[in-house]
Order: structure tokens, then sequence, then C-alpha cells
């Protein structure tokens, strides 16, 4: 008889669960809360006065070390979903158009199901039971794979005490975005500014979408941490003050040529300690899965969901 499994959440760790398994000749349901696909692979697309603006809000490029991983991104850039970015050793891949597009593709045979908030998850005998978010019944499932960032994990754990003490080890760093658009900006600007080791600035990463004229600007994990519940006009013009010496453009330069702005507050952004401990809980199948497994990378991630996979899928047969 076919089974019943639920994957938590349509980021990379999900989708490549839920490929995995599917692969095992197992069928999944992926929910998530979130109106899209990836999780914080995330597209913001604003259509304003004839203009389209495109923005990776979330990561910005990934990398494909692994085998299975690399194997998965050289399918799709044959179909035009990858493409390489720049020029970095080891290679670096984006979505393309959009990170969207990437995920979209690589889940496409799979049931993917978008705003689907889970609020609950309890024992029933050998299976697992699920609350979704406006509804009063539970649904009961084979096996579950739960890819939250572990601190909204350990929220749905409460019943799995071996997993939700694995979780509990695992701490993230939030990040502040700032998407930009404007008008044009000189060809001479390059593509993307990597200030992760210059400690002074305020910023981590900044980069143009695959549109050169749409930018998110990171600013680093003490930036965030410390003003992630402050005014939005006061992050704003923090981050804005940074421009002038980055871009070497004027202020009045560029404040003439923003087209459109929007802040964008990611709570777990990267894992600052990996979890440490098992992955699928000793006596019920469910299992974790995500970069706080691993890493905070995409690839970590999902390299995560495909060992949850695994684990799910020994415990199955
Ligand atoms: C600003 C930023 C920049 C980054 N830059 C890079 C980069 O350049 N390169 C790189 O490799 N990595 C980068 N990362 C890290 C990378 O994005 C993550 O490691 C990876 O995407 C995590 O994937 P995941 O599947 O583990 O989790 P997520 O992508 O967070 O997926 C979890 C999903 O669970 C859903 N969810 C949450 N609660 C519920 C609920 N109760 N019910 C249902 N669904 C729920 C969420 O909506 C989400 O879609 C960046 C991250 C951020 C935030």
């Amino acid at each position: 008889m076919s089974k019943k499994i639920l994957v938590i959440g349509s980021g990379i760790a999900g989708i490549s669960a839920s490929r995995k398994l599917k692969s095992y000749g197992l069928e999944t349901i992926i929910v998530d809360k979130g109106d899209f696909i990836g999780g914080r692979i995330a597209t913001h697309i604003k259509e304003k006065e004839n203009n389209k603006f495109t923005f990776f809000h979330g990561a910005q490029f990934f990398t494909a070390r692994s085998k299975n991983f690399n194997q998965l991104l050289k399918s799709d850039i044959n179909k035009n979903y990858i493409k390489k970015y720049e020029n970095f050793s080891p290679q670096r891949y984006r979505g393309f158009p959009t990170m969207r597009n990437f995920l979209s593709s690589i889940s496409n045979e799979i049931y993917v199901k978008q705003k689907t908030k889970v609020i609950g998850i309890f024992k029933n005998n050998k299976k697992i039971n699920v609350l979704y978010e406006n509804s009063s019944k539970e649904d009961t499932y084979d096996a579950v794979i739960s890819t939250l960032p572990a601190p909204q994990n350990i929220e749905l754990m409460t019943k799995f005490p071996y997993l939700s003490k694995v979780l509990s080890t695992a701490s993230y760093d939030s990040c502040i975005a700032l998407m930009l658009a404007f008008k044009s900006l000189p060809d001479t600007i390059p593509s993307y500014f990597d200030l992760s080791k210059n400690k002074s600035n305020i910023l981590s990463w900044l980069a143009s979408s695959n549109d050169k004229n749409c930018w998110t600007i990171h600013a680093n994990a003490i930036f965030s941490n410390e003003n992630f519940i402050k005014d939005q006009f006061f992050i704003k013009d923090q981050i804005l003050n940074e421009l002038p010496k980055i871009f070497k453009l004027s202020d009045h330069l560029i404040s003439s040529q923003i087209v459109y702005s929007k802040l964008h507050f990611w709570k777990y952004a990267k894992v600052n300690n990996i979890a440490k401990g098992i992955q699928i809980d000793p006596n019920y199948p469910i299992a974790i899965a995500g970069d706080f497994m691993e890493g905070s990378r995409v690839e970590s991630a999902f390299i995560s969901g495909e060992k949850a996979a695994e684990l799910i899928f020994h415990r199955l047969n």
C-alpha cells in the first residue's frame, strides 16, 4: 500500500527530501506557509508603472560541490533555469531568469501546496498526526520530514523531545535586506560587492539580480541582530548612508535614481551554530532537515534534505 508522507517546508531542504523519496518510489506532499516556493531562496517581483523589478533578497547564489546537487544543476543548466554566476572558484550558480524558476523546475513532479501552515505535530500509535491552521481535524501520515529553521521547528516538536533537544543546539543570525530598483546606474559599477571581511561596515553583501538595476543589500549579522526591531526609516537611512562610498557616486545621484525600495527582515537567516545530534526520532517516523543540520548554505540544506529522506525510507522499509 502506498505511504502518505508529508514534508513541511518548500525550501531547498524540503524539495531535496521529496525528490530523494520520489527516487525510491515514495510520493510526498510538501506544504509551506509562504506564498511562493523556495523559502530563503527568495524572489521578489514588483510591477510598477509598466516596469517589472526582480530581486533575489535571500540567497544570492549557490555552490554545487557535492555530486548529487551538481548533477541536478547540470540538468537545469540544460533547461536554462540555472546559469553560472560570475567567475568564482568553486563555481557559483543562480536561478534563471529568477531563483523561483529554478525551484519550480526541480519540483515540477512533486505536489507542493503553498499557503498551508502547520501548527501542531503529534504522535498517533506509530504514525504522525499534523494539525493545519484553520483546520479543526488532524491529518494522519506514515512519515513526516520537517524542514523549518530550527527555532520554528522546535515550536512544532514539543511532543518529540529527542528532536527538540537537537534543534535547541542550533542558532541563527538575522539579516536585514534592502531591495532597491534604480532607473539606471553607470555600467562601470560591478554587479556585486563582497564586504563580509570588512568588519567596520554594517553591510555584508550587495548584488544586482539578473536585472542589473535591481539590487539587494544585505546588512551584516551584527547590525541585523541589533537593529531587527528598530524603526524602518532608521534602518533604511543607515543602509543608504553606506552606498555613496561603495558605488563611488554622490548621495544625490543615488537617491535621484531610486524608483522602488523595500526592506525584508529575515529573523532566521544564516546558521550560527549547527545542530548536534540525531536527524530522525528513535521511535517515530519523523525527521528534521535544513541548513541547521549541515551549514549555512543552500547546498548544505539540500544535502540535509537527502539525508532525512534516506532515514525515513529505511524506517518505513
Ligand atoms: C539574506 C540571506 C542570504 C543568503 N545568501 C546565501 C547565499 O548567497 N548562498 C547560499 O548558499 N546560502 C545563502 N543563504 C542561506 C540559504 O538561503 C539557506 O541556507 C537555505 O535556503 C535554507 O533552506 P532550508 O530549506 O533549510 O530552509 P528554508 O528555505 O527557510 O525553508 C523553510 C520553509 O519552511 C516554511 N515554514 C516555516 N514555518 C512553517 C509552518 N509552520 N508551516 C509550513 N511551512 C513553514 C517557510 O515558509 C520556508 O519556506 C542566505 C540566506 C539568507 C536569509
